[in-house]
This record gives structure tokens, C-alpha cells and sequence, in this order.
């Protein structure tokens, strides 16, 4: 059965509903009370204080569509086929109450039974050493056996530091034609793209003490995550999420503004894809109270703008589009999420305002970006330079890094970031502050905070990107 985005939405919520569960709003993508995260990329997100007592939940069981942010996904996105910056993420959470026993029998359920996927596509995965899970699978399920598959710490067990944590088991939906035998079979399937993980089912049994012990907590928790543009792409039978029909819509938009065709030519369909992913990004972005600004969500907002406006002129379009973009967003998701259409003026106007900015800037800064690559020896492109591209003209360093990368260089990052922290020093003399002991609750602290997150995030993003 064909199912709409909205209707699966709606199929999860009821699912759980039915079990008890209440049903929870998404909270924003902007983090409430919470220092260690820039922006919401999981349903559990923003629910870490029922999980750890801080706050007294609702229920002991709730289900949620959570839209998320993941920047260290940026550069899959476009490039694989169920990679976006922004997602929605279904969860049904347990707080001490239901437990393995129980989630991986509904779990079952409702892919088989309410969204009838033919079993024959499906395949799970166990924490190697869960033996628990996987009798649980085995014996109450009817899922073959021989499709469970045992993988290490990378893919199933979820921890963050220290505190809760446990093994997880995973879903996933097979749309190739080889055999899948071996454990092997299982990873160069999923290597190649054909074996789609769309559903994670953490089971939050460990409290990791700091010795590395781990404790098995008095009352366990259940925390899953699926994906739902991955959900509707296996339901709407399409190859990626970018077919599905929410996206279909603002990737229709692109071609018809850029006057280019889906389809016809890889890199044009990856400039496509991202500029349509951006756009999602930017307009919920904006509609949860983040402005651009060259720290924190801030940059990772103007970081995505100016990435979308930017592979507007590879595609050859040089004039401001990105609203009529946004307009396609509105389009998909107005009826889903009422306040982004509420915004929507106020959305446009800092969209249109940036990506002015951006324009007036960006000639003179690739024209200079271009001198500095023909000064350039060998391919290591000075950080110094990469800065002074960022200072001068607001070239995020991630823009500069990927047109220096289409000419087969790098940038010196250390340098780059000595320049930044010098900069950082400078500000902070000039406000008179020291260097180590600013007022604790000064904004400036969190943004600055939230900045040396960012730039976490981005230096290991060679480690996230999977394909
Ligand atoms: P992957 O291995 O494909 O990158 P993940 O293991 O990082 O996914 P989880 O952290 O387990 O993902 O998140 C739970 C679910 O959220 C995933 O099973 C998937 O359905 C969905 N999801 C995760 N990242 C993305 C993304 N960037 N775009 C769309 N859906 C996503
Ligand atoms: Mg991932
Ligand atoms: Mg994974
Ligand atoms: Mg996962």
C-alpha cells in the first residue's frame, strides 16, 4: 500500500497511542537547557530529563515526531540516498516501564502487520554480545533467523561518555537482489547503499560509571528512533528519500527554477538534492528562532544558505531563488507543521536578506578565492587565506573547503583555526574579559560554546560520512 509521509506519520502515532503511549509534540530543533547540543538530531533529544529523572515525564510511555538537525550528515547528503540535514524522527520511549520484551515484538508488528512490508525485505541486527535480544527476535517474532545479524559497538550500542547507556538493535530494509548470507553480505549491502537502516531500537540497560564499568540500571529504558522520509521511501516504493512525496515536490521546484533536469547528470542531481535538502533545513531553521550569524546555530544556518545559494550558481543560476524554493517547503509541510506556515513572511524575509548578503559578497570573494588557489604551491591552500575568505567576505570554511576540494586541494584546518582562536582572543580583550574566566552566564560563553561544537562536529566529519 502506497502511503503518504503524513500518513505514516500519522499510522506510528496511532500504533503507539493504542499501547498506552502519550502522544508528545516535536519540541524545536533549538535546545532547551541544554549546553551539550547545538541542535535536536534525535527524538530522545530533547526527553534526556525523563530519562534521567530530572524531570517527571507525562507518562512512563511516549511517542513523538521529532524534527532533527544533523550537520555531521552534510556530506552525505545528496550523495547517499537516505541522508538528510533535516528529518523527521519517529520514537516511542520507555522511562523504567515497558523493556526489550516488549518493543521488539511491537516493532514487528508494526512493520509487518499495520505497514505490511513483505517480510522477505527485512533484516535486523543485534549488539554481538545481546544474546537476550536475540532469542527475544527469534522466539517472538516471525522473522527468520538466519536474518538477524550479530554487529559490534560502531552500530549497536549507543553511548555518549559517561550515564546511560545500552545495546541497540536496528531494522533495516534490503531492496537488492544478492543473497545476503554472512554478516558480510549484510555490511557490503549496506555499503552499497541497498540494505536501508530505518529504524533503531536502543535498549538504555548500562549506567557507564567512570572507571568504564558498566552498571546494570534498576529500571531500563527504551528509546527508538525511525526515520520517516525513510519509512516513505520504502513505502512509496522510490530509490531515495528524495523521491518520496514531500521531497519530490521541492526537488520539482529546483529543476523547474534552475531550468535543469533530475536525473540527466550525477553532479547536477547532487546539487539538486542539497540545495533541495537545504532549503528544508533553512526554513525550519529560521521558523524555531534561529537567525544567521557567524557562531553557533547561527553558522550552522547561514552555513547552510549560503551552501544551497551556492550550488544554485553551479547550476548556472545566478539570480536569488532560494524563496521560491522555501515555497515548495511551505507546500509539503504547512499541513504537518501549522507554525512553519504561520512564520512564513518572517522566514522569507531573512532568507531573502541573507542570501542578498551572500550574492554581494560572493563574487568579489571568488575572485579572490581564485587568486589566492593561483598563488597557491603545491595543493594545500593556507589557512590564513581560507580565514581571511571567512573574515572578509563570510565565506563559512566548509564553502571554502568544498570548492577548494572540486580543485583537488585542502586547507591548512590548524592554521585556519589558530587564526580563528587569535581572533577570538582579540574580541575578548577588546571586551575586556579574560580569556579563561568570562562571566559564566554570559550569551557569549554559550555561543561560544556552541561554536567549538560546531567546529567538533565538522572536523570529524571524514569519520561520519559513510559512503
Ligand atoms: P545511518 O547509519 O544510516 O547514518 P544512524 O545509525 O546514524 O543512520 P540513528 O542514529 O540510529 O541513525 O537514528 C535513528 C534513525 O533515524 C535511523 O535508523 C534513520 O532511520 C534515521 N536517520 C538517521 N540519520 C538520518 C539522516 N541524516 N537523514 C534521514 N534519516 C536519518
Ligand atoms: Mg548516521
Ligand atoms: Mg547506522
Ligand atoms: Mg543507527
Amino acid at each position: 500500500e502506497k502511503l503518504t509521509t503524513n500518513e505514516i506519520r500519522q499510522k506510528y502515532l496511532d500504533f503507539f497511542k493504542e499501547k498506552e503511549h502519550y502522544v508528545m509534540e516535536s519540541f524545536p530543533l533549538v535546545p532547551k537547557d541544554d549546553k551539550s547540543l547545538l541542535l535536536i538530531n534525535a527524538g530522545m533529544a530533547p526527553l534526556k530529563p525523563y530519562f534521567t529523572g530530572v524531570k517527571v515525564p507525562p507518562s512512563k510511555r511516549v511517542t513523538s515526531c521529532q524534527k532533527c538537525i544533523r550537520t555531521g550528515d552534510i556530506d552525505n547528503v545528496g550523495r547517499t540516498k537516505r541522508h538528510a540535514t533535516f528529518f523527521e524522527m519517529l520514537g516511542n520511549f520507555s522511562f523504567g516501564d515497558y523493556f526489550k520484551e516488549e518493543i521488539i515484538p511491537w516493532a514487528w508488528e508494526f512493520v509487518t502487520e499495520v505497514l505490511k512490508i513483505d517480510k522477505s525485505k527485512l533484516y535486523a541486527t543485534v549488539y554481538f554480545e545481546d544474546d537476550e535480544a536475540f532469542e527475544i527476535w527469534k522466539n517472538k517474532t516471525d522473522i527468520n533467523p538466519d536474518r538477524i545479524f550479530r554487529l559490534g559497538k560502531e552500530d549497536n550500542f549507543w553511548e555518549i561518555g559517561v550515564g546511560p547507556c545500552g545495546p541497540c538493535s536496528e531494522i533495516h530494509y534490503y531492496k537488492g537482489t544478492d543473497e545476503i548470507k554472512t554478516t558480510d553480505d549484510f555490511i557490503a549491502a549496506s555499503d552499497r547503499d541497498e540494505m536501508t537502516e530505518f529504524w533503531n531500537l536502543v535498549f538504555t540497560q548500562f549506567d557507564k560509571d567512570e572507571e568504564g564499568n558498566y552498571n546494570l540500571l534498576a529500571n531500563p529504558n527504551i528509546d527508538t528512533g525511525m526515520g520517516l522520509e525513510r519509512m516513505a521511501t520504502i513505502m512509496q516504493g522510490v530509490d531515495s528519500i528524495f523521491e518520496i512525496d514531500v521531497l519530490k515536490n521541492i526537488i520539482d521546484k529546483v529543476t523547474e527554477v534552475t531550468g535543469k533536469a533530475y536525473g540527466k547528470n550525477k553532479a547536477e542531481d547532487v546539487s539538486i538534492r542539497i540545495i533541495a535538502d537545504h532549503a528544508k533545513s533553512i526554513a525550519f531553521l529560521i521558523g524555531d528562532g534561529v537567525l544567521p550569524s557567524n557562531e553557533g546555530r547561527g553558522y550552522v544556518l547561514r552555513r547552510l544558505l549560503r551552501r544551497a545559494a551556492r550550488h544554485g550558481r553551479v547550476l548556472g543560476h545566478k539570480k536569488l531563488f532560494l524563496n521560491q524554493i522555501i515555497s515548495a517547503v511551505m507546500e509539503s509541510y504547512g499541513k504537518a507543521y501549522p507554525d512553519l506556515l504561520e512564520r512564513r513572511e518572517y522566514i522569507e524575509k531573512i532568507v531573502d536578506l541573507e542570501e542578498k548578503k551572500f550574492h554581494e559578497t560572493l563574487d568579489a570573494g571568488m575572485e579572490m578565492l581564485l587568486g589566492f588557489v593561483e598563488e597557491t604551491e603545491g595543493d594545500t591552500f593556507s589557512g590564513e587565506h581560507a580565514f581571511k575568505l571567512y573574515d572578509t567576505y563570510g565565506f563559512p570554511l566548509e564553502l571554502t573547503e568544498e570548492i577548494i576540494a572540486e580543485k583537488g586541494m585542502k586547507i591548512d584546518l590548524e592554521a585556519f583555526r589558530k587564526e580563528m582562536n587569535d581572533q577570538r582572543q582579540r574580541a575578548r580583550a577588546a571586551r575586556g574579559e579574560s580569556s579563561y574566566m568570562g562571566s559564566e552566564n554570559s550569551g557569549i560563553d554559550v555561543l561560544e560554546e556552541a561554536v567549538s561544537t560546531t567546529f567538533t562536529g565538522y572536523s570529524s566529519l571524514s569519520d561520519d560520512a559513510e559512503i
